[in-house]
């Protein structure tokens, strides 16, 4: 019998998703420009254009859908455009809107161009998302008022403004939702090499001295997100002050997440337990997604939107359409001998699989 607790995601260190601990540290380590942002190219460079146009006609900026996996700066987006564009930024989330007058108050509070900023907004109940789609197209929302045979419609007209949206899963969105985002961007997990940027910068922020190879060993155990690299910088500064005289070299970083049991590649125990049990108890897969969550006691959404991202990018994992399978890589990486026959995706069926699966 597998223990759930020991699975559940907000314990591990590894975790992209956000404690209350990184809300409280994260605030002064968000980059306030596109400029200080690092990485995301392509998306800055869109972005850059269309805020710059959006400016210069001085008109709001479309409406913009962030999506890719947690912790690797949507919100850090939304408030950068916000202040690129001179204007309010109002934060909020889809499950905290509960109503659609929630939404109505929200909407009918806004300035001219301010940018409202909805995270897991696939997870908008339907009858909020509805009044969100004039709001959107005509600036304008529907209001019923009085009850019964003498309700009655009432259009209020609402100031230009700019929905950022931002989903870990795209996949999710409705169709007609979806539609009335004129900026669609997704974010990509990034580089080591990026992640020791970040890592550096933070590092100069928060005044904890760390060397060029302090940074790039915990960039390299990062799972390619910026927030996780930022934990590992507060959690390894223990470390160097105990083990060492204070600064985060490579030795300090390996030793310390070691300890913590992050291996080289960023993988944790539970990360090692999803794929064991790919391994072992499905004789490598195809495994579908549910079956998996439930012999790990663990959410579904959970594996899909933090565990496998990472490991589809180290290329251990691979999504097929008949489930989940290890790879070769994966089972090398775990010191399993490779029985004939696993292991072996065919690229045709990671293809299908993507355009299946992903979005
Ligand atoms: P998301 O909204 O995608 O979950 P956040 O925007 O909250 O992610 O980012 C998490 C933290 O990571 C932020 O506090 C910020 O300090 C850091 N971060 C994210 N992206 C970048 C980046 N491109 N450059 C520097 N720091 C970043």
């Amino acid at each position: 019998m597998i223990e759930t607790s020991e699975f559940s995601i907000g314990d591990r260190i590894v975790s992209a998703e956000e404690t209350e601990e990184d809300s409280a540290l994260e605030k002064g380590l968000r980059p306030q420009s596109l400029t200080e942002y690092i990485g995301q190219d392509k998306v800055k460079e869109n972005l850059a254009i269309y805020i710059e146009a959006a400016r210069r006609r001085g008109a709001a900026l479309d409406h913009v859908l962030l999506y890719g996996p947690p912790g690797l700066g949507k919100t850090t987006l939304a408030g950068i455009i916000a202040r690129e564009m001179g204007v309010n930024l109002r934060i909020t989330t889809g499950p905290a809107i509960e109503r659609p007058g929630d939404l109505a108050a929200i909407l009918t509070n806004l300035s001219p161009s301010d940018v409202l900023f909805i995270d897991e907004i696939h997870r908008l109940n339907r009858s909020v998302e509805e009044i969100l789609y004039p709001a959107l197209e005509d600036h304008a929302i529907d209001i019923i008022v009085g009850k019964g045979p003498s309700a009655r419609s009432l259009r209020v007209d609402l100031p230009e403004f700019t929905l950022v949206g931002a989903t870990t899963r795209a996949g999710q969105l409705s169709a007609p939702l979806r539609d009335r985002f004129g900026i669609v961007q997704r974010l990509e997990l990034y580089t080591p090499e990026q992640l020791s940027d970040i890592i550096r910068r933070s590092s100069q922020i928060l005044g904890i001295p760390c060397t060029l190879d302090g940074a790039l060993e915990l960039a390299k155990r990062s799972r390619g997100t910026p927030r996780i690299a930022n934990r590992f910088l507060r959690r390894v500064r223990d470390f160097a002050d105990v083990l060492g005289n204070g600064e985060i070299t490579e030795e300090i970083a390996r030793k310390a997440l070691d300890r913590l049991e992050v291996d080289h590649l960023g993988l944790d125990s539970n990360d090692r337990r999803m794929l064991e049990m790919i391994i072992k108890g499905y004789s490598g897969g195809p495994v579908g997604l549910e079956t998996l969550a439930s012999a790990l006691g663990e959410e579904a959404v959970t594996l899909e939107d933090v565990c496998e991202p990472f490991l589809m990018q180290l290329g251990f994992l691979a999504r097929t359409p008949r489930g989940r399978c290890a790879t070769a890589l994966a089972y090398a990486h775990l010191g399993f001998p490779l029985p004939q026959g696993a292991g072996e995706v065919l690229p045709e069926q990671l293809t299908l699989a993507d355009g299946a699966e992903n979005e």
